[in-house]
């Protein structure tokens, strides 16, 4: 369908070009599966991370913002629909690597392409592979990256045409030279540079710090004496890519005009020899802990945020949505229930309470709720913990004895929610059933679990 065709179907007052005078940029570097503990700005001693910590250190940092799940595809899935990916199906990864995101779900891109914004995105994708749900269906006129859920940093010509890890400009796959993490970067930079004139929108969706560990020499050389010199290199080779970014919007002068985010897609993950440090969080990506789904994340935007500021509202990604599309000017309505909040009062102070007083996490038998700072984990076949993470943050005391009627309350909660729900389109592979149940059990006697893998 024509493009005019769609916009005048879905928007009619679009039909005309959009006022795009004075509109702000917005960038949103998404990173995958990074340590809570693993940059300048939230402790680290061992990484080395000046650029992105300018994006803190000139804005404002969030200490309670959570990924509506604690692996990739279906964290994505909720940041770019602000809704659930439950309700529409997207609730698993598989081996199989993509689920898939329904077409009739609407992605906030493309209501900003609709604005008139320049839209692009790089790196990682993992919301779907057929040719509708892929970028440049998807509200992005350009796009440079993959479409699966992880590959390598380096090119490798037995994944050229491959379905999830060949790298693709557009449709079409493509060769690249060096390494993958600043290849986005300049893709970023080159995109800025054309677009500089008109508002412009990047997603750049860094494969860094996901697995395989890969890095270049040069820059292993540097952490050669640290624990992990490997993710370390991987780490400050994301802050040279970003700080490449950073500069050029400097360079342009365009920065002041421009809301730049950053933040983890879900928690760092614990693997042998590149362990993510999550401190002071507990467990790990893929489990309804904080070290799952409570991510890093910073917001720039010079002017208008002030600097060294901190929010400690509880915010979810499924905020994004709503926060972009006000930041943008956009007046769009969607006619399904968006889970987010515009974050930006809350931020600037206008308005005093949390984004969310209820916030609501699932896997299939793993779930989770948070009811301002009371935490509810439910591991089904296993058993339930609740925590009040304004004094333990690293969830150790159980509270379902002593708050017993809030613990009730919480579950009722769990189970209206999940009442609005579809199945998963995708199952999750049950070989992990037994490995999940296991590592709930040591995690709720406050143990290091044993098993990890099937
Ligand atoms: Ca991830």
């Amino acid at each position: 369908m024509k493009k005019e065709l769609l916009c005048s179907l879905l928007f009619p007052s679009m039909l005309f070009a959009a006022n795009t005078k004075g509109k702000p940029n917005i960038i949103l570097i998404l990173i995958d599966d990074a340590g809570y503990a693993d940059f300048g700005f939230s402790g680290s001693k061992e990484f080395k991370t000046p650029n992105i910590d300018r994006i803190a250190n000139n804005g404002l940092v969030f200490t309670d913002m959570h990924a509506s799940a604690s692996v990739s595809g279906p964290s994505r899935s909720g940041l770019m629909t602000g809704r659930y990916q439950q309700r529409f199906g997207c609730e698993t990864n598989t081996s199989l690597d993509i689920v898939g995101v329904p077409t009739n779900e609407r992605f906030f891109s493309e209501i900003l392409q609709l604005e008139g914004y320049k839209t692009a995105a790089f790196g990682k994708w993992h919301l779907g592979s057929t040719f509708e749900q892929h970028p440049n269906s998807r509200g992005f006129d350009e796009f440079y990256g993959f479409l699966g859920g992880a590959r390598g940093y380096f090119f490798n010509e037995s994944f050229l045409n491959h379905e999830t890890k060949g790298i693709m400009h557009n449709r079409e796959y493509v060769r690249f030279d060096g390494y993958l993490t600043d290849v986005f970067a300049d893709k970023a930079v080159d995109f800025i540079d054309e677009n500089k004139k008109n508002p412009f929108f990047i997603y750049l969706s860094f494969n860094a710090v996901h697995s395989p560990f890969e890095a270049k020499d040069s820059d292993i050389a540097l952490f050669k004496n640290t624990s992990r010199p490997t993710l370390a290199a991987m780490t400050w080779a994301l802050d040279r890519a970003i700080g490449k970014v950073l500069n050029k919007l400097e360079d342009e002068h365009i920065i002041d005009n421009t809301l730049i985010m950053f933040m983890s897609d879900n928690g760092g993950d614990f693997s042998k020899g590149n362990s993510k440090d999550n401190y002071p969080l507990k467990s790990e990506k893929g489990l309804e802990f904080e070290g799952g789904h409570r991510v890093i994340c910073t917001f720039r935007w010079d002017n208008v945020i002030p600097k060294h500021t901190r929010f400690d509202g509880l915010s979810s990604m499924l905020d994004i949505f709503p926060t972009v599309l006000n930041v943008s000017g956009s007046d769009y309505k969607s006619n399904k229930k968006v889970d987010g909040v515009n974050l930006i009062p809350f931020i600037l102070g206008k308005k005093n309470n949390n984004p969310h007083e209820w916030l609501f996490w699932r896997i299939e038998r793993w779930k989770a709720v948070r009811y301002n700072n009371f935490k509810l984990v439910s591991a089904q076949g296993v058993g339930d913990r609740m925590y009040d993470l304004s004094n333990d943050i690293n969830e150790t005391i159980d509270l379902r004895h002593t708050h017993s009627e809030l613990y009730k309350e919480m579950k009722k909660r769990l189970y209206e929610w999940e009442d609005v729900l579809i199945q998963p389109i995708k199952r999750g592979e049950s070989k992990w059933k037994d490995v999940k149940a296991s590592m709930y059990k040591a995690y709720f006697n406050n143990e290091i679990p044993k098993r990890r893998t099937p």
